[in-house]
């Protein structure tokens, strides 16, 4: 059982589909978990459908949806580090991992899930993987906490091979679709299951499987 996990993640949304049920089935084994979110995501370009946000209101309705999100997985600390979205290759290295280092201090996590640092497709994934391994490694080996990575690039298994980490989230489904569905400007629940239960088969091929990489520093 892990004690503690911190989630390092740059947006509102990052931790649904990925780990929403791998982070609620750690809950339910007695894991405390930590979310820091680096961004508000202010600068996505969904505003809902038909559009509910504006270009003012995307920050405070996005922030909304993550604690929702967060309460539907069941994590109590959410820490919105205050970053600016779709700027964190640009920002001061020194400050970015300066808060993440700070955490890590703050609770000593057992476990830490970021992105891959080059296999995540979006700037913002990579940076933030990133500046949590470059943290990490900077740490006595023998204090590191372990790392597991999710990666999407399409050449991820070439270079990285299969996923070590493999979790079952069927039980979680649940709390992982209340998830997905809290974040009503970016994904439109509807389009994601439609009709369709969650016991359905294509949505549990879909849905149920989390992957992750241990990163091997
Ligand atoms: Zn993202």
């Amino acid at each position: 059982m892990e004690r503690h996990i911190l989630v390092v993640l740059p947006h509102p949304d990052d931790e649904a589909f990925s780990a929403s049920g791998t982070l609620a089935m750690h809950l339910s084994q007695g894991s405390e978990v930590t979310y820091a979110c680096l961004t508000l995501g202010e600068m996505g370009r969904n505003m809902g459908i038909p559009p509910f946000a504006n270009r003012v209101t995307l920050p405070v309705i996005r922030k909304q949806e993550l604690e929702a999100s967060c309460r539907a997985i069941g994590i109590r600390d959410l820490r919105l580090l205050g970053f600016h979205d779709k700027m964190i290759e640009f920002e001061d290295k020194a400050k970015l991992d300066g808060r993440i280092e700070e955490l890590i201090k703050e609770l000593n996590p057992s476990l830490v899930l970021t992105f891959h640092p080059t296999l995540s497709v979006h700037p913002d994934h990579e940076a933030c993987g990133a500046a949590v391994i470059r943290t990490i490694g900077r740490m006595p080996a023998d204090r590191r906490p372990i790392v597991h990575c999710m990666a999407f690039a399409k050449n991820h298994e070439q270079e990285i091979g299969k996923p070590d980490i493999v979790n079952d989230v069927t039980s979680f489904l649940k709390q992982k679709m209340a998830s997905i569905q809290s974040h009503k400007s970016q994904f439109q629940a509807a389009e994601l299951v439609g009709n369709k239960k969650l016991s359905d088969p294509e949505i549990l091929t879909r849905f149920g499987t989390e992957r992750f990489w241990t990163y091997r520093f």
